[in-house]
């Protein structure tokens, strides 16, 4: 046990000293602006934790525009959830998984369907009443990985955001151009997998 543990005037001490370092460094954070995120890898939870993201901004009662890309080929749950929360506007653009499709022209027409709603979203959040604080963009990363829309022109964008929205983007392989210009950058990485060891994929868990 350390010293600290055992002597409660220590650990106060301590507490005191942690938390004035705290305050200082919280003080010293003084841009006040949306964030650009992103959240890839191949680990699980890029997406759960977008759509929680969704669900905190909703309960402080802001406006949160939901597009998805690629949409499942089952019935997802935060479809149907995210009916419940009249803050959140959900689009779906993707036709399917990418490898169940073997039409590119299709994907490339359902990829620019959602980022024209993305685009719109953008510029009704610029000004004093900005009309959305926060935008998620599932599986955007997947629609640039596979050339259904030009990473410079998504890029473009993204680098110019109002300054009252934030952005979350989701899915593997985020485009170097795009990790540059996020602010927050989260890379899930696969430790395990329960697909891996034979499981099917799991409703509630995975879809
Ligand atoms: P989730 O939607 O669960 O947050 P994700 O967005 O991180 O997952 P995607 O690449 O979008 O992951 O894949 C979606 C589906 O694939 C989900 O059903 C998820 O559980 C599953 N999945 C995610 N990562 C892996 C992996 N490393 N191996 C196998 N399946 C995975
Ligand atoms: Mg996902």
């Amino acid at each position: 046990m350390s010293e600290e543990a055992r002597d409660p005037e220590a650990h106060r001490a301590a507490m005191k000293k942690l938390k004035a370092e705290q305050d200082a460094k919280a003080r010293s954070k003084q841009h006040k602006r949306g964030v650009l995120i992103v959240n890839t890898g191949n680990g699980k939870g890029k997406s759960t934790a977008a759509f929680g993201m969704a669900i905190r901004a909703a309960g402080h009662g802001q406006k949160v525009g939901l597009v998805q890309f690629i949409k499942g080929k089952w019935k997802t749950g935060e479809q149907e959830a995210i009916k419940r929360f009249p803050e959140i506007e959900h689009i779906v653009s993707g036709e399917g998984f990418t490898w169940n499709s073997q039409d590119h022209e299709k994907d490339i027409a359902a990829a620019r369907r959602g980022w024209d709603e993305a685009v719109r979203i953008i510029a009704a959040s610029r000004g004093d009443t900005p009309a959305y604080n926060v935008l998620i963009l599932d599986e955007l990363n997947i629609a640039l990985r596979y050339g259904h829309l030009p990473v410079a022109e998504v890029v473009g964008v993204l680098a110019d955001l109002p300054t009252e929205l934030s952005v979350v983007v989701t899915g593997r392989d985020a485009p170097a151009e795009l990790i540059e210009v996020a602010h927050t950058v989260t890379e899930m990485v696969p430790v395990k997998h329960a697909f891996k060891a034979g499981i099917k994929a799991r409703k509630g868990v995975d879809f």
